[in-house]
């Protein structure tokens, strides 16, 4: 098992691509802190997980709210005694709003769950793991709207580049020298519940921003499940600061 012994933090884990991680991870010998705002999901994932013969608590935390965060990481050291790999994955689209049509109310959610949320999450995180002898891995689930203009609205497509950002931030700071990695999953279409948020219009609007990408392959979630275990992994150890591309193909044409 690769993950024995460690404990990891996954957001939005109730569902999608947080979900199957989770259940990946468990299944590698990690102790899961399943985390979410769907408390009913978020029961179903960790009875799943313990029912495996895996360890899994839940917690409902918000990533956008700061005592919620502080509850979440609290629990994985009083509950597992550590906190040694966090996978900031909780994640919300903009239906394809572009700048001149994005409320602020809309731009204000997004950023605060894609963007703030995992930045107050690494900052609890790196000081737990940095008085950890063996550090810690963070992995934060991007998108390929982070390295492109036209996977998502103006705010989704912001979060994910500023995401991508303080990836290679932690990781040039904390990691170069230090003993915490951090690196970023950056899926293309994934089938999860996520598309679910998107209206018939903003469909619309995600197709003229497409015109010339292509069609997209669909991915499944268990596949970029695979990616986040490596990069937990210690097959990762001098993987530090990159981006992973899980789409498929999509954006190499
Ligand atoms: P999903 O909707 O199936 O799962 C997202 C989970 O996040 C849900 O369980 C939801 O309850 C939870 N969540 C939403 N807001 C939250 C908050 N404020 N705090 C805590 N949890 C919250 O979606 P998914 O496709 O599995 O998305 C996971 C991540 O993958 C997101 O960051 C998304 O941007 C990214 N991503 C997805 C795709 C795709 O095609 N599905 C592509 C690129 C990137």
């Amino acid at each position: 098992m690769k993950l024995s012994g460690r404990t990891a933090i996954v957001t939005g884990a109730a569902s999608g691509i947080g979900k199957a991680i989770a259940e990946l991870y468990a299944r590698e010998g990690a102790k899961v802190i399943v985390s979410d705002i769907n408390e009913e999901a978020i029961n179903q994932v960790v009875e799943g997980i313990k029912e495996e013969g895996g360890q899994a608590a839940g917690i409902v935390a918000d990533v956008s709210k700061d005592e919620e965060i502080d509850a979440m990481v609290k629990l994985a050291v009083d509950e597992f005694g550590s906190l040694d790999i966090l996978v900031n994955n909780a994640g919300i689209l903009d239906n394809f709003m572009t700048v001149g049509e994005v409320s602020d109310q809309v731009w204000n959610q997004v950023i605060a769950v894609n963007l703030t949320g995992p930045f107050k999450i690494s900052r609890a995180a790196i000081k737990i793991m940095e008085g950890q002898e063996n550090g810690g891995v963070i992995i934060n689930n991007a998108s390929i709207g982070g390295l492109f203009g036209s996977r998502g609205g103006a705010a989704y497509v912001s979060s994910k580049h500023g995401l991508i950002g303080l990836t290679k931030n932690i990781a040039a700071t904390y990691g170069i020298h230090g003993k915490i990695r951090a690196n970023v999953i950056a899926p293309g279409a994934v089938r999860t519940n996520i598309s679910s948020s998107i209206t018939a219009e903003a469909s619309k609007m995600g197709q003229k921003a497409l015109a010339g990408a292509g069609a997209a392959p669909l991915g499944e979630s268990e596949q970029l499940a695979q990616a986040a275990l490596f990069l937990a992994s210690d097959d990762s150890s001098f993987v530090n600061g990159d981006v992973m591309v899980v789409d498929g193909g999509w954006t190499s044409v």
